[in-house]
């Protein structure tokens, strides 16, 4: 009898064949209340995989698809080439930010392209009169010391020398050297002859254990370079995003005005893949409008529009042609657009509603802003979007751009919206970032729909985005799912199960009840 009772607690609903907890997605909107990320929980599913097993590939648009979810956000405190490159060598990507001239845009998305291709068919070039000075300040400049030499001290001039980090070390005070007093003579140098394969360069460079590989051609002309590490870095990261050129994959953000078709032509030239149309409110007529006239002008280049939140926002986008969708409207950790315009959706609601619709006409979403841990992301994933967009996360590391600065002992970056006052008052960015909220340059006022801070230093993004990809494969083990993709199917067989968390259930689910912690990520 006692058993009995126990067997028939409200909790199973006396049906011992349905033991299935908690809610489906539909079920957990069923209310059409607004819930964020925090609100609820994913329920555990069946192991019968390990975690290196979970496949993370996921579409990007509807015909680029991404070896990992992972998408940084255009923001001139967060993408510019060194993070586009290093979302791509993880297997995202980067979306180049805007509020700059074109010219400077397109010489970032170009640096992304032209990124280990293997050869470096620019390197920078001195010639035997340059001073060590002069590779101080190149290394300044563009981070490396590896210079080849040459006579006139420029590609095509005959190769005399090279000068490397080794050369140069310690010289700091002899500024004034000629590179000819300094420099590795050719008759030390190994070199390739042009028309080497890479592979051979590759292996040449393994063999000579030197850093630095010039190519020169039959005269003794320089052509190109080769750099050791950028052989090592092919080894390390093997699930790159490339394209069929096996050119790292790279995306820019342009507004909806009419100089930006002359911007989007140089980015064009530059070799963008993808294009984001940067607007905090997406469904309006200048973004239709920009729409088809990218689908007529560059059919071959695919396109996320956005923002939206709601699902009649995306249907006039999916209708006019758009590849993707960025669903978010408030929900970034510098905005403020809910607090002021009083408009916008707590994003997890956006998230899912957005993805049901969307899904229909397979145009995949990107869940942007709000995203500040690894569970986060998998929550964005788990209501349906295929990739995530972030801003904050990725803004305190080494390859986001601005300096480093320290306030009170800690290591800081910069991070500021893109539509707070500094950003929108950037001078050489001609009103871009004002664009995504509708200001021009001669409005009387701006108001801000974001606000300037700082991150603390993060390191790398070579080493956080590995941390965060190998978190998605646990997280998504746990949940039972093998894959990103298997994760979406379950979502919409009901089989993925949700916990909506009350406050309590929140405070329960974070550190509690200890005097003091370190909280060490990775
Ligand atoms: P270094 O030893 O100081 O020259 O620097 P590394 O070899 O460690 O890194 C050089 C990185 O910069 C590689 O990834 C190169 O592909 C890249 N790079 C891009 N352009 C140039 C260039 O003009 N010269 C050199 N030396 N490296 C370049
Ligand atoms: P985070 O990852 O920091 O939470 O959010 C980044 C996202 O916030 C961006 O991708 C972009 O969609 C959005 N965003 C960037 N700057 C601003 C801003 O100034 N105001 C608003 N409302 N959203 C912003």
């Amino acid at each position: 009898m006692a058993n009995d009772q126990y067997n028939h607690t409200a909790w199973s609903n006396g049906d011992a064949t349905n033991i299935q907890d908690g809610l489906s997605a539909q079920e957990l909107f069923a209310n059409r209340d607004g819930l964020t990320y925090n609100d609820f929980i994913i329920l555990p599913g069946y192991i019968d995989f390990t975690a290196d097993d979970v496949d993370l590939a996921s579409p990007l648009t509807k015909q680029i698809s991404l070896r990992a979810p992972l998408v940084s956000s255009p923001m001139d405190t967060v993408t510019e080439s060194d993070m586009a490159i290093a979302m791509a060598l993880c297997g995202g990507i980067g979306i180049i930010h805007h509020n700059c001239t074109p010219e400077y845009q397109a010489n970032e998305v170009m640096k992304v392209k032209k990124y280990k291709h293997g050869f470096i068919r620019d390197p920078v070039v001195m010639s035997p009169s340059n001073r060590v000075t002069d590779v101080l300040e190149a290394k300044k400049k563009n981070g490396f010391t590896g210079i080849p030499i040459t006579e006139n001290g420029k590609l095509g001039g005959r190769l005399v020398g090279i000068v490397t980090s080794r050369d140069i070390d310690f010289r700091e005070h002899d500024g004034q050297l000629l590179l000819s007093d300094v420099m590795t003579k050719l008759d030390d140098m190994i070199t390739a002859p042009n028309g080497v394969t890479l592979q051979e360069a590759n292996r040449i460079l393994e063999t000579s254990k030197k850093g630095k590989l010039p190519i020169v051609n039959d005269a003794g002309e320089l052509v190109a370079l080769i750099a050791r590490t950028d052989l090592k870095k092919a080894r390390s990261y093997p699930n790159a995003s490339k394209d069929s050129n096996k050119q790292l994959l790279v995306g820019a953000a342009i507004g909806t005005r009419l100089e930006d078709r002359n911007r989007l032509a140089q980015l064009v030239q530059a070799g963008v893949d993808v294009v984001v149309l940067d607007s905090s409110q997406g469904n309006s007529v200048y973004q239709l409008d920009m729409i088809r006239f990218i689908k007529n002008t560059y059919p071959a280049l695919q396109i996320i529009a956005g923002n939206v939140v709601t699902r009649q926002q995306a249907k006039n986008l999916i209708d006019a042609g758009a590849d993707a969708l960025r669903v978010g409207m408030g929900s970034g950790s510098i905005c403020i657009t809910q607090e002021v315009m009083a408009c916008g959706c707590p994003q997890a609601t956006a998230v899912y509603q957005v993805s049901s619709y969307a899904r229909e006409f397979g145009v995949p979403i990107i869940a942007d802003g709000g995203i500040s841990s690894i569970g986060q992301i998998v929550k964005a994933l788990a209501l349906g979007a295929s990739t995530v967009m972030m801003g904050s996360l990725l803004a305190g590391t080494s390859e986001a751009p601005g300096e480093y600065y320290f306030s009170d002992g800690v290591r800081l970056k910069k991070y500021r919206g893109m539509g707070s006052l500094e950003a929108m008052e950037r001078k050489d960015a001609k009103g871009a970032a004002m664009s995504r909220y509708f200001h021009t340059e001669i409005d009387k006022l701006h108001v801000a729909q974001g606000v300037s801070g700082s991150i603390v230093d993060k390191g790398s993004a070579l080493l956080f985005l590995p941390y965060l990809k190998c978190g998605l494969q646990h997280s998504c083990q746990d949940i039972g799912a093998r894959s990103v993709l298997a994760l979406r199917k379950m979502i919409y067989t009901g089989e993925l199960r949700f916990m909506k968390r009350t406050h309590s259930a929140q405070l329960e689910g974070n550190v509690h009840g200890l005097f003091s912690y370190e909280k060490r990520l990775f």
